[in-house]
């Protein structure tokens, strides 16, 4: 049995199948006057469960911790229902909306924050087992908590079949993070391996089997020397880093970080100047003599809500026009920390000049970069190449913006003509300006290839994809590139562009 998903750490790993499979009845007789003692019950379960593990994990619990110590928090208890259970459930609903945004990222925070609830009520009504995943085995569940997900990392899990379509929660982040081999996606996927003995993860497929196969796994991280791939014939595509976690730089030497997205410090309460400036300074100096490109905090509007009553903008307009004191306080941050010249600054959300002149007065001599990921922005590429020394496409934004559809609608398609025109147009003024790609399509197989097919000649990845974006450019040359650029553009449907690049993609 052979079932495609969405494949967040590519490789090939095959082992027993461990299914996570829980449903729950729950008590209903729980005292509102218990609730702090449960929830440091709870945070104290946490904690044992992540002992020894690194400290980064830690800040990942910690925001749920934060959550269940906050005044607010158990005053919304309260104030909600008589039945405790209904209230916690109400109450974690309700931040949980805050999250439920447009934006991958915080949308996922709402989707885990479900999670999180669902484990937190079956742990005061008494029915978390302490679950031990077996070693060396392939996890198969719905969704998992972030807790889940330490775990299995803790308990050499060898590869992670989910049904859901969270693509960057904090739990599937920790799983690409440490190159776990991990499929999303796959419907009913809990169910059907109740029938099977073992799972074959074979890049975004898992086929379920009663016989132990052998089979060659291919290694997920490898350590790359060079930070430059070439096609067949010889192009160099250049290859950059994304991060969301200041420990990645470890990860990676000899690459220049092309993004890192400075608003998981937000989420994390890290906002002071000199808590930044020390992060982005210790970054700089594991990064040196390559190249950090720090993205100022994208925040407001659908993307990170800071509270209720705020605007709906984001991006570098919230920052300057609502929040000029958290601005302040990254950019001094930046300078500070940047001894070693090597902090590059990337501003989120861009649509008018006057927002780049503004910021470019505030850096003085840091080079500063915008992202394309406005159809605004797109269009005035040739008025923004004047001020600015680089440009990084934003595919995922660009495309939302464009098609006026939330970015996690499950019809949501980043190939339509119309958003490769906008890159097409915007790349072609860019020049002599470097332009690389940090969104998203450039880390798809064949969005990558139709990148590369407009001649774009810099991406940024995450480091999950770095195989796999060799292999691709490793097999391209100029005359399949030309013939692809050509049907892309002549095409009318989105349909077209998908099934052209699916055949190329296959031919490889
Ligand atoms: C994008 O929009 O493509 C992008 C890289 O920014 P983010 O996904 O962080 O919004
Ligand atoms: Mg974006």
């Amino acid at each position: 049995m052979k079932l495609k998903g969405i494949a967040i750490v590519s490789s090939k790993v095959f082992g027993e199948i461990f299914i996570l499979d829980k449903t729950k009845d729950l008590k209903n007789d729980i005292k509102i006057e218990d609730i702090e003692n449960l929830f440091e019950s709870y945070i104290a379960y946490l904690l044992e469960e992540i002992n020894g593990m690194d400290e980064k994990y830690r800040d990942y619990i910690n925001f749920y911790i934060g959550i269940l110590r906050s005044k607010s928090f158990i005053q919304m208890i309260k104030n909600k229902d008589k039945n405790l259970l209904k209230s916690i459930s109400l109450a974690i609903d309700e931040i949980s909306n805050k999250f439920s945004l447009e934006n991958e990222h915080y949308k996922d925070i709402s989707v885990e924050l479900r999670f999180f609830k669902n484990e937190l009520l079956d742990f005061i009504a008494g029915k978390l087992e302490k679950e031990n995943f077996k070693e060396g085995t392939i996890l198969v569940a719905k969704n998992l908590t972030i807790r889940q997900s330490l775990k299995a990392v803790k308990s050499n899990i060898k590869g992670v079949v989910l049904e859901t379509s969270a693509l960057t929660s904090h739990p599937i982040l920790v799983l690409k993070d440490k190159g776990i081999p991990t499929i999303i996606g796959v419907e009913n996927v809990v169910e059907i391996a109740k029938n099977y003995k073992y799972a074959l993860i074979d890049n975004d497929h898992v086929e379920f089997t009663n016989e132990n196969i052998e089979i060659i796994e291919k290694p997920v991280f490898i350590s790359f020397e060079e930070n430059c791939f070439k096609t067949k014939d010889g192009i160099p595509i250049k290859i950059q880093i994304n991060i969301d976690f200041p420990e990645e730089v470890e990860k990676v030497k000899n690459f220049d970080i092309g993004l890192f997205r400075t608003e998981y410090l937000y989420l994390n309460g890290i906002i002071s100047r000199n808590e930044q400036k020390d992060i982005y300074e210790e970054m700089s100096y594991k990064v040196y003599p390559k190249i950090l490109t720090i993205r100022l905090f994208d925040l407001g509007g659908d993307k990170v809500p800071i509270s209720v009553e705020d605007p709906n903008i984001r991006g570098i307009r919230y920052l300057l026009y609502y929040n000029r004191e958290l601005l302040n306080k990254q950019i001094s941050a930046i300078k500070l920390a940047n001894k070693l010249k090597n902090i590059k600054v990337l501003i989120p959300m861009v649509s008018s000049i006057e927002e780049v002149v503004e910021i470019k007065k505030l850096l003085e001599d840091i080079e500063i970069g915008i992202m394309i990921e406005t159809p605004a922005s797109a269009l005035i590429t040739d008025r923004f190449k004047k001020i600015v020394n680089f440009f990084s496409l934003g595919t995922n934004d660009l495309s939302q913006y464009t098609l006026a559809i939330n970015r996690n609608d499950i019809s949501f398609q980043q190939f339509h003509p119309s958003v490769f025109r906008l890159i097409y147009y915007s790349f072609s003024k860019s020049k002599p300006k470097p332009f690389s790609v940090c969104g998203d399509m450039g880390s798809n197989d064949i969005g990558l290839i139709a990148l590369i097919s407009f001649g774009i000649r810099i991406f940024s990845i995450p480091i999950s994809y770095l195989n796999r974006a060799k292999e691709i450019i490793e097999k391209l040359d100029k005359n399949v590139l030309s013939e692809i650029s050509r049907k892309i553009i002549t095409a009318y449907r989105q349909e077209e562009i998908i099934k052209c690049l699916k055949f190329y993609l296959d031919s490889l």
